[in-house]
């Protein structure tokens, strides 16, 4: 079987005209959208993220505040920061960089980050919204991941989906938002009984895990549907949780990594900070 390719980046360009002409007339009416990008020590792998997604700011015509703070800021004096944006109507959203620092509380951080600027969709009451189901802006990984099986026409409506990871940022919610369009969803986990043998239940398979090319030809079902979120940067470069070479010729349709989910959640990003200038300026 040849497998269709999901390809993120043709999704995430067609996230980013879509955006593009939201900015475009959010600014015909006098309003800027603003994103503050809010980086915490000098961790290498978030600053060049952060400067990625300053520079696709740049291209959409959203204006970037960026403040680059020191590794051993005290909780209170980032508080201060977070709240500052909060208050500032020139920024509708704000991201704080993750890793923190270990000495800085990671809760109290999100916590208090104004929801409505909450871009990443971390804020309890965005978690609790989509729990819930309702509006709100909602976690950009698996948000790309909906985004682009909707591109792709793949059907959702009543399909076994596994979502192996179970994390706030990613596992969590996009069990959610699979369940939200009728998916029957597991969760699987590092205890999980029988991995491989639950996976092949699957015919959406996701995997979030961090485990380079751990997932093989034993955990997917024939015609699966395969959404590797995985970025892990090997010895041979950057590879995603799947064992692409052994997976692809099994399953209907895979994303590949690089160019697979990653450049979905930046696109959903400046999606969410164009909704967020949207509903604030409305
Ligand atoms: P976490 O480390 O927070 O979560 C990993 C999850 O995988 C946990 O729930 C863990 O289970 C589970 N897990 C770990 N080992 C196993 C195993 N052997 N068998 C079954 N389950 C296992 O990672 P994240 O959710 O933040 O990220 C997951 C991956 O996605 C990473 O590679 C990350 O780099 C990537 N990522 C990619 C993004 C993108 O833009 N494409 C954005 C964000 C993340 P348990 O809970 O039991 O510990």
């Amino acid at each position: 079987m040849t497998p269709m390719i999901i390809d993120g980046k043709t999704v995430s360009a067609a996230v980013e005209i879509e955006t593009a002409a939201r900015v475009a007339s959010l600014r015909a009416r006098g309003v800027i959208p603003g994103l503050a990008v809010v980086l915490v020590g000098d961790d290498p792998a978030s600053q060049s993220y952060v400067k990625m997604k300053e520079r696709d700011c740049e291209r959409i015509g959203i204006r970037s505040f960026d403040s680059r703070l020191s590794a051993d800021i005290s909780q209170a004096d980032l508080h201060d920061v977070i709240d500052g944006f909060n208050a500032d109507p020139h920024v509708h959203g704000i991201l704080v960089q993750q890793p923190f620092p270990r000495h800085l509380d990671v809760e109290a951080v999100v916590a208090r980050v104004s929801p409505v600027k909450d871009v990443d969709g971390f804020h309890q009451e965005n978690l609790g919204r989509l729990m819930r189901g309702l509006p709100g802006h909602r976690a950009c990984t698996p948000w790309g991941v909906m985004r682009m099986l909707d591109h792709y026409g793949i059907e959702l409506k009543g399909k076994r989906a596994v979502v192996i990871g179970r994390s706030l940022l990613v596992g969590k919610p996009m069990g959610l938002m699979l369940l939200e369009r009728d998916c029957t969803v597991t969760y699987c986990h590092s205890r999980t009984v029988d991995l491989p043998g639950v996976c092949r239940e699957a015919d959406i398979l996701v995997a979030a895990i961090g485990r380079p090319m751990m997932i093989g030809a034993q955990y997917v079902r024939e015609g699966a549907v395969v959404i590797d979120v995985g970025i892990n940067r090997t010895d041979a470069g950057m590879v995603g949780d799947v064992d692409f070479a052994a997976v692809a010729p099994i399953c209907s349709a895979i994303t590949p990594v690089p160019g697979g989910v990653g450049p979905m959640t930046r696109a959903m990003l400046m999606s969410n900070t164009a909704a967020a200038a949207e509903i604030q300026t409305a």
